[in-house]
């Protein structure tokens, strides 16, 4: 079993949609899990509505939520799009307190939303895949806004909603980013929190491999994309992987480490702009 986690850049528009169902379909021979991040640039623009309605500045609020709805508006299941659109605009519009916990909630439907997008554009394909909300199987803390995964309570979770699935041939699609509390109210795992996602799901799933899907061919000792001299790592311990995502080169969710190396599960950080590329490999030697 594969967990394939793919970035905001590799689900930014309808093409790069279709690029990731395609990436999907040629590892099909697998049983595959999918984890998809929000399309690039939504949460900033949630967080950004979700404090215009705290400060009430409707008028900005309004054009900010057409705004995101014209992104998400791709011929994809727009009956579904539709539909969150619908709930996010009655949650925003009936909350009172804005508490941390509104906050969570609000900007996860950038996930529901692109999850619902990437499941239509590989059934157009003839594949079969589901949407799935992973607040019905991530059990976090009540750490709002940068939650910690409970993994026994996720275990028997995520079997009982993915195994059936997977039995027929169906692919999950699975929302990054969030899972729920014990109350059943949305936690999310901070910035960048999708790698995370991935991790604990191959964790109490037993995956023999993750592949983070970004739009970069690896992990580099720089930003490759702000310069030259950034030097490429093929392969890193997950030690050697924690330090960096630690040392601000912003590449890896400083959690996601912890739940594959536990069980000594291989990720790769592969790039969706050139799948060819054998990307980097973290695994507990070099
Ligand atoms: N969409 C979330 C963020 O922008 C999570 C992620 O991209 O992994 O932080
Ligand atoms: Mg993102």
């Amino acid at each position: 079993m594969i967990i394939m986690k793919f970035g905001g850049t590799s689900v930014g528009s309808k093409e790069r949609i279709f690029n990731v169902a395609n990436i999907i379909l040629k590892f099909n021979s697998n049983q595959i899990i999918v984890v998809v991040s929000a399309m690039a640039g939504v949460t900033d623009k949630l967080i950004s509505l979700f404090e215009k309605y705290k400060v009430r500045d409707y008028l900005s609020a309004h054009s900010e939520l057409v705004n995101l709805y014209a992104i998400h508006k791709l011929g994809l299941d727009d009956k579904s799009i539709h539909s969150l659109f619908e709930e996010l605009n009655i949650y925003l519009t009936l909350c009172t307190e804005f508490k941390p916990a509104d906050y969570d909630h609000v900007i996860s439907f950038g996930e529901k939303l692109s999850s619902h997008l990437l499941s239509a554009a590989i059934n157009s394909l003839g594949i079969k895949s589901n949407p799935i909300d992973s607040s019905s199987i991530i059990i976090t803390d009540n750490n709002f806004g940068n939650g910690k995964a409970l993994l026994d309570q996720t275990e028997t979770k995520a079997k009982s909603v993915i195994s059936p699935l997977l039995s027929q041939n169906v692919i999950p699609i699975i929302t990054g980013f969030f899972g729920a509390n014990l109350d059943g109210e949305i936690v999310t795992l901070g910035r960048g929190g999708s790698d995370y996602s991935a991790t604990i799901l191959a964790n109490v799933l037993d995956a023999s491999e993750v592949i983070l899907w970004k739009e970069v061919d690896g992990i580099f000792s720089d930003d490759p994309k702000k310069t030259n001299n950034a030097i490429f790592y093929p392969s890193l311990t997950y030690d050697e992987a924690l330090e960096l995502s630690k040392n601000g080169a912003k590449i890896l969710h400083p959690e996601a480490m912890i739940p594959v190396q536990a069980k000594n599960i291989i990720v790769r950080v592969k790039n969706t702009f050139n799948p060819d590329h054998p990307g980097t490999k973290i695994w507990k030697s070099k």
